[in-house]
Protein backbone atom coordinates (compact mmCIF):
# COMPACT_ATOMS: atom_id res chain seq x y z
CA UNK A 1 0.00 0.00 0.00
CA UNK A 2 1.40 3.55 -1.17
CA UNK A 3 1.06 5.94 1.89
CA UNK A 4 -0.95 8.85 1.14
CA UNK A 5 1.99 11.35 2.13
CA UNK A 6 4.08 9.73 -0.58
CA UNK A 7 1.37 11.08 -3.23
CA UNK A 8 1.82 14.91 -1.96
CA UNK A 9 4.68 17.01 -2.78
CA UNK A 10 6.22 18.71 0.05
CA UNK A 11 5.80 21.77 -0.30
CA UNK A 12 7.05 24.96 1.53
CA UNK A 13 6.13 28.64 1.22
CA UNK A 14 7.05 31.99 2.69
CA UNK A 15 6.13 35.40 1.12
CA UNK A 16 6.77 39.11 2.18
CA UNK A 17 5.60 42.52 1.47
CA UNK A 18 8.70 44.38 -0.23
CA UNK A 19 8.18 47.64 0.98
CA UNK A 20 7.76 47.05 5.01
CA UNK A 21 9.93 43.74 4.42
CA UNK A 22 7.29 41.92 6.84
CA UNK A 23 5.80 38.08 6.62
CA UNK A 24 2.90 38.43 5.31
CA UNK A 25 2.43 34.48 4.29
CA UNK A 26 4.68 31.84 5.89
CA UNK A 27 4.18 27.89 5.48
CA UNK A 28 7.46 27.00 6.10
CA UNK A 29 8.63 25.71 9.71
CA UNK A 30 11.99 26.40 9.82
CA UNK A 31 12.40 29.91 7.93
CA UNK A 32 14.89 31.25 9.73
CA UNK A 33 17.80 28.20 9.58
CA UNK A 34 20.10 29.13 6.85
CA UNK A 35 20.43 26.19 4.23
CA UNK A 36 21.15 25.87 0.72
CA UNK A 37 19.36 27.80 -1.89
CA UNK A 38 21.53 26.38 -5.50
CA UNK A 39 21.51 29.03 -7.91
CA UNK A 40 18.98 31.27 -6.14
CA UNK A 41 22.47 32.98 -5.15
CA UNK A 42 23.89 33.73 -8.93
CA UNK A 43 22.31 37.10 -8.62
CA UNK A 44 24.29 38.44 -5.96
CA UNK A 45 27.56 36.98 -7.22
CA UNK A 46 26.70 38.73 -10.61
CA UNK A 47 26.26 42.00 -8.95
CA UNK A 48 30.03 41.55 -7.38
CA UNK A 49 31.52 41.05 -10.65
CA UNK A 50 33.25 44.18 -12.07
CA UNK A 51 33.13 45.50 -15.65
CA UNK A 52 30.76 44.51 -18.40
CA UNK A 53 29.10 41.05 -18.13
CA UNK A 54 30.75 38.59 -20.96
CA UNK A 55 29.42 36.55 -24.12
CA UNK A 56 30.54 32.76 -22.82
CA UNK A 57 29.94 29.92 -25.12
CA UNK A 58 28.64 26.71 -22.61
CA UNK A 59 29.85 23.61 -23.73
CA UNK A 60 27.40 21.59 -21.40
CA UNK A 61 31.23 20.29 -19.72
CA UNK A 62 30.14 22.07 -16.26
CA UNK A 63 26.85 22.44 -17.13
CA UNK A 64 23.49 20.77 -16.09
CA UNK A 65 22.75 20.40 -19.32
CA UNK A 66 24.51 18.42 -20.88
CA UNK A 67 24.64 19.15 -24.39
CA UNK A 68 25.46 23.16 -23.89
CA UNK A 69 23.63 26.02 -23.12
CA UNK A 70 25.83 27.26 -26.68
CA UNK A 71 26.79 31.58 -26.85
CA UNK A 72 24.65 33.07 -23.78
CA UNK A 73 24.60 36.73 -23.38
CA UNK A 74 24.39 37.53 -19.32
CA UNK A 75 20.05 37.98 -19.62
CA UNK A 76 20.06 34.35 -20.85
CA UNK A 77 22.61 32.83 -18.89
CA UNK A 78 20.66 33.93 -15.74
CA UNK A 79 17.27 33.02 -17.44
CA UNK A 80 18.49 29.67 -18.21
CA UNK A 81 20.38 29.59 -14.92
CA UNK A 82 23.95 27.95 -16.85
CA UNK A 83 26.36 26.86 -14.44
CA UNK A 84 29.35 26.89 -17.23
CA UNK A 85 28.44 30.81 -17.34
CA UNK A 86 28.80 31.58 -13.61
CA UNK A 87 31.17 29.71 -12.88
CA UNK A 88 33.53 31.37 -15.68
CA UNK A 89 31.81 34.78 -14.10
CA UNK A 90 32.81 33.81 -10.37
CA UNK A 91 35.87 32.71 -10.66
CA UNK A 92 37.16 36.39 -11.60
CA UNK A 93 34.38 37.65 -7.79
CA UNK A 94 36.75 39.04 -5.17
CA UNK A 95 35.45 36.91 -2.01
CA UNK A 96 35.92 40.74 -0.04
CA UNK A 97 33.50 42.80 -3.28
CA UNK A 98 30.87 39.69 -2.29
CA UNK A 99 30.76 39.97 1.55
CA UNK A 100 30.25 43.76 0.62
CA UNK A 101 27.33 43.16 -1.55
CA UNK A 102 25.69 40.04 0.58
CA UNK A 103 25.90 42.43 3.87
CA UNK A 104 24.09 44.82 1.44
CA UNK A 105 21.32 42.38 0.88
CA UNK A 106 21.51 41.36 4.54
CA UNK A 107 22.97 38.17 3.43
CA UNK A 108 25.74 36.06 4.38
CA UNK A 109 28.58 35.30 2.14
CA UNK A 110 29.66 31.52 1.20
CA UNK A 111 31.45 30.15 3.78
CA UNK A 112 33.57 28.40 1.01
CA UNK A 113 36.20 30.43 -1.38
CA UNK A 114 35.68 28.82 -4.67
CA UNK A 115 33.76 29.45 -7.61
CA UNK A 116 31.29 26.81 -7.06
CA UNK A 117 30.36 27.77 -3.58
CA UNK A 118 29.52 31.45 -4.94
CA UNK A 119 27.09 30.02 -8.23
CA UNK A 120 25.16 28.20 -5.14
CA UNK A 121 26.88 24.64 -6.17
CA UNK A 122 27.37 22.49 -2.96
CA UNK A 123 26.02 23.26 0.75
CA UNK A 124 28.58 26.11 1.87
CA UNK A 125 26.64 28.83 0.60
CA UNK A 126 23.58 28.92 3.45
CA UNK A 127 20.86 31.61 3.97
CA UNK A 128 17.69 31.83 5.42
CA UNK A 129 14.32 31.46 3.79
CA UNK A 130 13.38 34.70 5.60
CA UNK A 131 16.43 36.24 4.62
CA UNK A 132 16.67 35.37 1.02
CA UNK A 133 13.04 36.45 0.24
CA UNK A 134 13.90 39.85 1.90
CA UNK A 135 17.17 40.31 -0.37
CA UNK A 136 15.07 39.92 -3.46
CA UNK A 137 12.57 42.47 -2.46
CA UNK A 138 15.93 44.52 -2.02
CA UNK A 139 16.92 43.52 -5.44
CA UNK A 140 13.04 44.88 -6.75
CA UNK A 141 13.29 48.00 -4.87
CA UNK A 142 16.82 48.78 -6.33
CA UNK A 143 15.31 48.15 -9.86
CA UNK A 144 17.12 52.03 -10.84
CA UNK A 145 20.16 50.91 -10.69
CA UNK A 146 21.66 49.66 -14.27
CA UNK A 147 23.31 46.55 -12.68
CA UNK A 148 20.35 46.04 -10.94
CA UNK A 149 18.14 46.54 -13.72
CA UNK A 150 20.07 43.82 -16.22
CA UNK A 151 19.98 41.05 -13.15
CA UNK A 152 15.75 41.87 -12.97
CA UNK A 153 15.79 41.70 -17.34
CA UNK A 154 17.34 38.13 -16.75
CA UNK A 155 14.79 37.28 -14.66
CA UNK A 156 11.74 38.37 -16.43
CA UNK A 157 13.27 36.10 -19.27
CA UNK A 158 13.21 33.45 -16.98
CA UNK A 159 9.94 33.92 -15.73
CA UNK A 160 8.72 33.98 -19.09
CA UNK A 161 10.85 31.41 -20.86
CA UNK A 162 13.84 30.45 -18.92
CA UNK A 163 13.87 27.76 -16.22
CA UNK A 164 10.91 29.55 -14.36
CA UNK A 165 8.94 29.19 -17.62
CA UNK A 166 6.01 28.00 -15.67
CA UNK A 167 5.71 31.33 -14.04
CA UNK A 168 4.49 33.26 -17.25
CA UNK A 169 4.83 36.85 -18.05
CA UNK A 170 4.50 40.09 -15.85
CA UNK A 171 6.83 38.74 -12.90
CA UNK A 172 10.56 38.49 -12.09
CA UNK A 173 11.72 35.04 -11.06
CA UNK A 174 14.70 32.20 -10.66
CA UNK A 175 14.79 28.70 -9.83
CA UNK A 176 17.48 26.73 -7.88
CA UNK A 177 17.89 23.06 -6.77
CA UNK A 178 20.16 22.00 -3.83
CA UNK A 179 21.02 19.07 -1.70
CA UNK A 180 18.51 18.61 0.65
CA UNK A 181 19.33 19.28 4.14
CA UNK A 182 16.46 17.84 6.07
CA UNK A 183 16.77 14.13 7.53
CA UNK A 184 14.32 12.66 4.89
CA UNK A 185 17.43 12.87 2.24
CA UNK A 186 15.45 13.55 -0.69
CA UNK A 187 17.25 13.77 -4.13
CA UNK A 188 17.71 17.38 -4.03
CA UNK A 189 15.20 20.24 -3.25
CA UNK A 190 13.17 22.87 -5.99
CA UNK A 191 13.23 26.28 -5.29
CA UNK A 192 11.84 29.30 -7.30
CA UNK A 193 11.74 32.58 -6.02
CA UNK A 194 9.33 35.13 -7.57
CA UNK A 195 8.75 39.23 -7.21
CA UNK A 196 5.66 39.98 -8.10
CA UNK A 197 4.43 41.41 -10.05
CA UNK A 198 7.65 42.95 -12.26
CA UNK A 199 6.86 46.15 -12.02
CA UNK A 200 5.63 47.80 -8.97
CA UNK A 201 6.94 44.24 -7.00
CA UNK A 202 4.71 44.11 -3.69
CA UNK A 203 5.17 40.40 -3.22
CA UNK A 204 8.56 37.66 -2.98
CA UNK A 205 7.35 34.88 -2.95
CA UNK A 206 9.69 31.97 -1.96
CA UNK A 207 8.82 28.19 -2.57
CA UNK A 208 10.75 24.71 -1.68
CA UNK A 209 9.44 21.85 -2.85
CA UNK A 210 11.33 18.11 -1.62
CA UNK A 211 12.86 16.10 -4.28
CA UNK A 212 11.85 17.85 -7.40
CA UNK A 213 14.17 20.24 -9.69
CA UNK A 214 13.98 23.69 -9.51
CA UNK A 215 12.01 24.44 -12.68
CA UNK A 216 8.88 21.92 -10.92
CA UNK A 217 8.80 23.89 -8.33
CA UNK A 218 7.76 26.55 -10.98
CA UNK A 219 4.59 25.07 -10.70
CA UNK A 220 4.00 25.36 -7.58
CA UNK A 221 5.15 29.01 -6.98
CA UNK A 222 2.29 29.77 -10.18
CA UNK A 223 -0.44 27.60 -8.60
CA UNK A 224 0.01 29.66 -5.48
CA UNK A 225 0.32 33.29 -7.11
CA UNK A 226 -2.42 32.27 -8.93
CA UNK A 227 -4.59 31.70 -5.84
CA UNK A 228 -3.48 35.29 -4.87
CA UNK A 229 -5.22 36.98 -7.74
ZN1 LIG B 1 25.11 25.99 -19.53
Amino acid sequence: MIPLLALTLAVDSIAIDVRTREVIEQHWNDADRAIPVGSLVKPFTALAYSGDFPEFTCTGRRCWLARGHGKLHFRQALAFSCNEYFLNLAKSVDPQTLAVVAAKFGIPPPAEDSAEARIGLGTSWRITPAGLARAYAELAERSGEPRVREILDGLRMSAESGTSGAIGRGFFAKTGTAPCVSEKHDSGDGFTIVIAPAEASRKVLLVRVHGVPGAEAAKSARDILRKWK
